[in-house]
C-alpha cells in the first residue's frame, strides 16, 4: 500500500469516528463516550497528516504538542461546570487565530500566491478574515463571561453598523487587491487587522445574556474558515473537520436564538441581553413572603405532585445530589416528581441535563420545557432552586425587558411555588423577578445545597 492510499485509509478512519463521535454527544449517557470516540478520530487525522511526504521540522511540531498538551489537558481538567462556556470560547477563539495564522504562513510562503490557482488564494483570504474575526470575537466573549469585562451591551451608539461595515468593506478590498495580484505583505496584514477589529467591535455591544448564541455562531466561523483553509491546503482531514464543525455550529445557533427567541441577526446587530449583575428595580412597596425548611417540607409531603425547577444557583451550589434526596424521599412517600429543564438554564446548553444525569437522576423524569409547561396548572409545588430568569413572567408581559420574548416555565401557574436562593439577586439578565412578590410564592432563602438538605431532614422527621 502506498503511503498516499494509507494516509487517505486513515483519513476515512478519522472521518468515520468524528461522525459516530458527534452522534453520541446528542444524550448524556453517550455524551462522554462520544467525546473520547471523536477524540481518537482526531488522534489518527494528526498521526495521518504527519504522514504526508515533505514534512519536516519535527522538533517544532513536537513542542507545539507539547506545549498544547501542557496547556490544555490541566485548564479542560480544573475548569468548572460554571466556566464552560468561557472555556469554549477560548478553545474555539484559538482554532480561528490558528487558521489565520496559517492562512498568513501560506501566504509568505507562494509570495502572494503568486502561480497559485485562484481558489487557494480566495480560499486562503477567507479563512484569514473569518478566523481573525472568530479569534478576536471569542477572546471578547470569554472576557465577558469571565467577567474580566463588564457583561453589558459597549457600544459607540449609531455609528456601530457604518463603522463594522467599513472595516468588513477594508479586509475585502484588500483581499481584492491582493486576488488581483498585489504581493505586498501590508495587504494580507490589513485582511487580519481589519477583521480583528470587526471581530471585537461586532461582540463588545452584544450583552452577556445573548453570549452563548455568540459562542455557537463564532465556533460555527471556525468550523468555515478551517474547511475553507482544508480546500486551500488540498487537505481533506481539514475540510471535513471544519464542516462538520460549521454545521453543527449553525444548527446548535439555531436551536439556541430559538430556545431565546431571538434573532440571530438582531443579536450580531446588539443591543439584546442586558449582562450579568444589573441592578434590580426599588421595590419599597412590595414585600416577599418568607418560609421555613419545615414548611417546605410540609408543604411538599402533603402535594400529589412537585416539579422541580433548577437553574444556574444549583449548579452553583453543587445541590444537584441533595436535590436528588429530596425527590427519592418524596417519590417513596408518593409524591410524584417530575424536573423541568428549561433549554437555557444554567450557562450552557444542557448544563441541567448534565448536572442531574451526574446525580443518577432518572433521565425519564426530566422534562423539556414544552412538556412540562402543560403540568404546572396541576401541581401542588413548584420548587425552584437556583433558577430565576427562566421562571420570569416579565419575559411575557414587559416588553421592555430585555428578556421579554424568551419562552419560560410557567412556574406561576401552580397551586404554590417555594424558591430556594440566596437573597434577591437578579439572575444573569440583571433584571426583578415578578414572581417573587406572587402571593402565592414563598422564599427560603439561603445556599440551595444547605436549603434542600434541611427540608430533606425535616421531611425525615415527619
Ligand atoms: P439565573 O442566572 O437567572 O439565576 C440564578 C439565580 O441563582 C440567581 O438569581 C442567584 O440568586 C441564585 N443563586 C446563585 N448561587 C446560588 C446558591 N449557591 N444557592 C442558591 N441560589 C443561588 O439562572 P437561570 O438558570 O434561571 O437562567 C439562566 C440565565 O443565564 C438566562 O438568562 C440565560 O439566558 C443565561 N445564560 C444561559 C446560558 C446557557 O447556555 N444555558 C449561558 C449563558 C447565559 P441569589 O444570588 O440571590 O442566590
Amino acid at each position: 500500500m502506498s503511503r498516499e492510499t494509507l494516509i487517505q485509509l486513515l483519513y476515512i478512519v478519522a472521518f468515520a469516528l468524528f461522525i459516530y463521535g458527534l452522534m453520541g454527544l446528542t444524550g448524556p449517557r453517550t455524551a462522554v463516550r462520544g467525546n473520547w470516540i471523536a477524540a481518537a478520530g482526531m488522534g489518527v487525522a494528526v498521526v495521518a497528516t504527519l504522514l504526508t511526504p515533505g514534512m519536516s521540522n519535527w522538533w517544532l511540531i513536537l513542542l507545539g504538542v507539547g506545549i498544547g498538551t501542557a496547556v490544555g489537558v490541566p485548564s479542560a481538567r480544573q475548569v468548572k461546570m460554571t466556566a464552560m462556556p468561557q472555556m469554549v470560547a477560548l478553545f474555539n477563539g484559538v482554532g480561528g487565530g490558528a487558521v489565520a495564522l496559517i492562512a498568513w504562513v501560506e501566504f509568505r510562503e507562494s509570495a502572494g500566491f503568486a502561480g497559485e490557482p485562484g481558489h487557494v488564494a480566495v480560499a486562503s483570504l477567507f479563512s484569514a478574515l473569518v478566523g481573525s474575526v472568530s479569534f478576536w470575537g471569542s477572546l471578547i466573549a470569554y472576557g465577558k463571561l469571565q467577567e474580566l469585562i463588564t457583561g453589558r451591551p459597549v457600544g459607540i451608539g449609531k455609528l456601530q453598523q457604518p463603522l463594522n461595515l467599513l472595516l468588513l468593506l477594508v479586509a475585502l478590498a484588500c483581499a481584492g487587491v491582493v486576488i488581483g495580484g498585489g504581493h505586498s505583505q501590508l495587504l494580507i496584514i490589513g485582511v487580519l487587522l481589519a477583521a480583528a477589529a470587526l471581530g471585537v467591535l461586532v461582540v463588545l455591544p452584544i450583552g452577556g445574556a445573548d453570549m452563548p448564541v455568540v459562542i455557537s455562531l463564532l465556533n460555527a466561523l471556525t468550523g468555515l474558515s478551517a474547511a475553507a483553509m482544508g480546500l486551500a491546503l488540498d487537505n481533506t482531514a481539514l475540510i471535513v473537520a471544519g464542516m462538520i464543525v460549521g454545521a453543527s455550529g449553525t444548527i446548535l445557533t439555531n436551536l439556541m436564538a430559538k430556545a431565546m427567541n431571538r434573532s440571530i441577526p438582531a443579536i450580531v446587530a446588539g443591543g439584546f441581553g442586558g449582562g450579568g449583575g444589573g441592578a434590580v428595580q426599588a421595590d419599597g412597596d412590595r414585600s416577599v413572603r418568607q418560609t421555613s425548611a419545615s414548611d417546605a417540607a410540609i408543604q411538599m409531603a402533603f402535594a400529589n405532585q412537585v416539579i422541580i425547577v433548577p437553574g444556574y444557583g444549583m449548579a452553583v451550589a453543587q445541590a444537584q445530589h441533595a436535590v436528588r434526596e429530596l425527590a427519592d424521599l418524596l417519590e417513596s412517600r408518593g409524591v410524584s416528581v417530575y424536573y423541568a429543564i428549561h433549554p437555557v438554564a444554567g450557562r450552557m446548553p444542557g448544563h441541567m441535563n448534565v448536572l442531574l444525569a451526574e446525580a443518577d437522576v432518572p433521565y425519564e423524569r426530566l422534562k423539556e420545557m414544552d412538556e412540562i409547561n402543560r403540568e404546572f396548572a396541576r401541581t401542588d409545588v413548584a420548587v425552584v432552586i437556583g433558577a430565576n430568569d427562566v421562571t420570569n413572567p416579565a419575559a411575557r408581559t414587559d416588553q421592555d425587558s430585555p428578556i421579554y420574548g424568551m419562552p419560560i416555565l410557567n412556574v406561576d401557574e401552580s397551586r404554590s411555588v417555594i424558591v430556594l436562593k440566596r437573597g434577591m439577586a437578579p439572575g444573569f439578565a440583571g433584571v426583578d423577578n415578578a414572581l417573587y412578590f406572587d402571593p402565592r410564592t414563598s422564599m427560603l432563602f439561603g445556599d440551595a445545597k444547605a436549603s434542600v438538605a434541611e427540608v430533606t431532614e425535616e421531611l425525615k422527621a415527619l
